[in-house]
């Protein structure tokens, strides 16, 4: 059995991931699982898989599980130490990253460094240290299995042609819960109505990100570090439907596109069983019951996060570090009802504001302005800019 490292277990991607584990009975071992807070479900976990290694943030959290698992031969580790550990463990097939947030990049950096395969659902490693991933990935002749809908679409679509060929990368996007609203109304929306996503089941802090097309103004900066393309050459499509999960136009002005429904198991299962096909999980997509499917182009007044994005990855270096940070905080304080919807781009807009750019940014530079730019958004966010 090949042995499978599973960082950030209890959240969406996790739990789904471990569904695809057990469809594909027998091909993999779970040598490691993590969480951030969610015990209950870890211990559950921990006895159906029997992992050799659990990570837990917080080390009240850690005691807690000891107590519990007393009766299991299983090491608990904490904090990001213990998922740096478990990234880079020798005896890994497959480490997938499936962490919410900027913490995610150390545990990446941590697998790449160990010469371990990653299928990498934390966008924010890529969005705020793609040049150093990369930097990694040449080193080691490697590369990443993305799971992000779009990008292992794009993987999908890509493998066997040379990126000179692409003319250009269309990242779909469901448009999210507030796409047929008018502009005047999205100061007004609550938190229950912007996490009801139309299509996806998600996480909190990605069905936020999805309504203010930040979600997808991330997978913009995503796409550039594995594709290698210039912004000009990824553009941004909304397709309600989320059929498509992406699209290449190739130079010969071909255009490839995979489809699917809308289930994050069916690329969760690429990933686990790849370069091979397997039998899988999810359904099969229904054309004739679908009839059409439609686009249209984003609207960028009404949705600034998403040229906030492309401007913050076209300046490069840290300014997206400072994006995902300020947005990250913006989020919070939207879900903790502190701020309307629509200060989340202005938060994350004023942050980047006060940023002075670092060009090639190390890891530890990383998290120093990462945490700079958490700072300055929970300023910006109580008025003190
Ligand atoms: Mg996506």
């Amino acid at each position: 059995m090949k042995k499978l490292v599973l960082l950030g277990s209890t959240g969406s991607i996790g739990t789904q991931t471990l569904e695809v584990v057990d469809f594909l009975a027998g091909e993999w071992e779970v040598i490691g699982l993590t969480a951030n807070k969610n015990i209950d479900l870890l211990e559950e976990q921990a006895r159906k898989y029997r992992p050799s290694y659990l990570v837990v943030m917080y080390e009240s959290l850690a005691r807690e599980l000891e107590y519990r698992l007393a009766d299991q031969r299983v090491n608990i580790l904490l904090g990001l130490e213990g998922l740096e550990y478990l990234a880079g463990l020798p005896e890994a097939d497959l480490v997938i990253n499936a962490l919410v947030g900027a913490v995610g990049l150390r545990p990446t950096v941590a697998a790449l460094k160990a010469g371990n395969k990653v299928g990498l659902a934390n966008k924010e490693s890529l969005v705020i240290g793609g040049e150093l991933i990369n930097k990694y990935l040449e080193e080691n002749d490697d590369f990443i299995l993305p799971i992000d809908s779009e990008h292992n679409a794009l993987f999908q679509i890509l493998s066997g042609h040379h990126r000179d060929e692409i003319k250009e990368i269309i990242l779909t996007a469901s448009g999210g819960p507030f796409l047929n609203l008018p502009r005047e109304g999205l100061k007004d929306v609550s938190v229950e109505e912007a996490l009801n996503h139309p299509n996806w089941n998600m996480g909190c802090r990605i069905s936020i990100d999805s309504a203010t097309l930040m979600n997808k103004g991330l997978e913009v900066i995503e796409a550039h570090w594995l594709f290698k393309q210039p912004y000009d050459k990824i553009r941004v499509v909304i397709h309600p439907e989320s059929i498509i999960h992406s699209m290449v136009e190739f130079i010969d002005k071909s255009i490839m596109a995979e489809l699917g429904v809308a289930d994050m198991r069916i690329p969760i299962q690429h990933v686990l069983t790849y370069p091979e096909r397997k039998w899988g999980i999810g359904k099969s997509l229904n054309l004739l019951e679908l009839g059409k499917l439609t686009f249209r182009a984003p609207d960028l007044e009404k949705f600034p996060a998403l040229g906030l994005a492309y401007a913050a990855g076209r300046e490069g270096g840290s300014l997206s570090v400072v994006l995902n940070a300020a947005n990250e905080i913006a989020v919070e304080g939207f879900l903790n009802k502190k701020i309307p919807f629509t200060d989340i781009p202005r938060i994350v807009e004023k942050t980047m504001d006060l940023h002075e750019t670092v060009a090639h940014p190390d890891l530890d530079e990383i998290y120093e302005i990462d945490k700079w730019a958490r700072r300055m958004a929970e300023e910006v966010l109580v008025g003190c800019f």
